[in-house]
């Protein structure tokens, strides 16, 4: 194999504003912007490669945008020299530079894979297994509001062509019921519905909203609550399918709900579980437990966008529950590519690496440059 080395490492900072305003999740969490970061790593004979990790303001999950950058600077300097292709041992050297952090990784990750596939001439999907050829029903994101108002804004997704809403809700029974209720009110057949209470609820309160919905709504819960305990003490309490997300983000969280029998699918976020790398591990773990995949990123623009159409697009479709459009969330364009959604889905594009091509002029200058 020719020699390939990673000769430099750029990092950009872009801030994508909400599309909405202000974004609500449980728990009075509130979010207008989120800081993305996104790196550029050019091998010595001059491939390029792009990656994206944008978390979800500091109060998601236990990751946050300085802390992207910051981890990128301890790792960065330890991959100059290394093959980009050999993205085992690229993830070797990040967790030898920093121990977890997954979201600092996963930039750098998924710049190798973008790298190894322009390389091969292969796209990202092909690489990771082969692609499926479904088109993936791409997901809404609704956040926390009056019942009516969520109600229009499953309708304006379902205008769109969109099948799948993940719906927040906030933590309170009897408006999360009427949340609920409302939401699913004008259910197509074929259409499904993810009531995310992002670990807003306790057992007490879940069990509560479980008990005020209407009969024969159908949905499933994940994330209800904040903790392992809980949600399994929930689960083993009601028969609505769970998906665990938040509490889900490495190999031994993942095996553990396995062993557990704690859940029915899960949420597969990119940058929570550290990349392509790790992200395909997890599938993979997922698949042989019969799990439902979401594959989702913690949000992010058109870059972290085609990393999760790739990944969704070497999931069989009997898994496969949906893509997240991340993109519909964010108001900036940060890349161009073939990632158009036709009645609410998309299909990787066949070009190799990611099939993305970075805007420069909004990206504008590195904020760090390793070499
Ligand atoms: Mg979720």
């Amino acid at each position: 194999m020719a020699d390939l080395k990673i000769a430099r490492i750029d990092v950009f900072q872009v801030d994508l504003p909400y599309v909405g305003g202000v974004y609500r999740l449980s728990g009075g969490r509130e979010y207008t912007s989120f800081d993305a970061t996104i790196v550029r790593i050019t091998t010595q004979s001059g491939i390029e490669g792009w990656g994206e990790s944008t978390p979800f303001g500091s109060t998601y999950i236990a990751s946050h945008a300085l802390g992207v950058r910051a981890g990128i600077a301890e790792i960065a300097p330890k991959l100059l020299g290394l093959d980009p292709r050999m993205v085992d041992r690229i993830n070797d050297a990040m967790d030898a530079a920093l121990v977890g952090h997954e979201h600092a990784k996963t930039a750098l990750d998924v710049a190798c894979w973008d790298i190894f596939g322009k390389w091969t001439g292969l796209p990202v999907c092909d690489l990771l297994g082969g692609r499926t050829g479904v088109k993936m029903p791409v997901i809404s994101s609704i956040p926390v509001a009056e019942p009516e108002a969520m109600r229009r804004h499953v309708a304006e997704h379902r205008a769109k062509g969109y099948v799948g809403h993940s719906i927040k809700i906030e933590g309170e029974p009897t408006t999360d019921a009427a949340r609920i209720a409302s939401s699913l009110a004008d259910k197509n057949p074929g259409e499904f519905f993810i009531v995310d209470a992002n670990g807003g609820l306790s057992v007490e309160t879940g069990l509560r909203m479980l008990r005020l919905l209407p009969a024969g709504l159908d949905f499933v819960l994940e994330a209800p609550c904040a903790t392992w305990r809980e949600c399994v003490s929930l689960r083993c309490r009601t028969d609505v399918p769970i998906i665990f997300d938040e509490l889900a983000t490495h190999d031994a969280s993942i095996v553990q709900l396995i062993a557990d029998d704690a859940a029915e699918g899960i949420g597969l976020k990119i940058s929570k579980n550290g990349g392509l790398t790790k992200g395909r591990r997890h599938r993979d773990i997922c698949l042989a437990a019969g799990y439902t995949i979401s594959v989702q990123e913690t949000t992010g623009s058109d870059i972290a966008f085609a990393a999760i159409v790739h990944l969704g697009q070497s999931i069989p479709e009997r898994f496969l529950r949906c893509v997240l459009e991340s993109r519909d969330i964010v108001t900036l364009k940060t890349a161009d590519g073939a990632f158009e959604v036709l009645d609410g889905r998309v299909t990787a594009p066949t070009t190799p690496g990611l099939g993305v091509t970075p805007r420069l002029d909004v990206l504008g200058e590195p904020v760090a440059t390793y070499c």
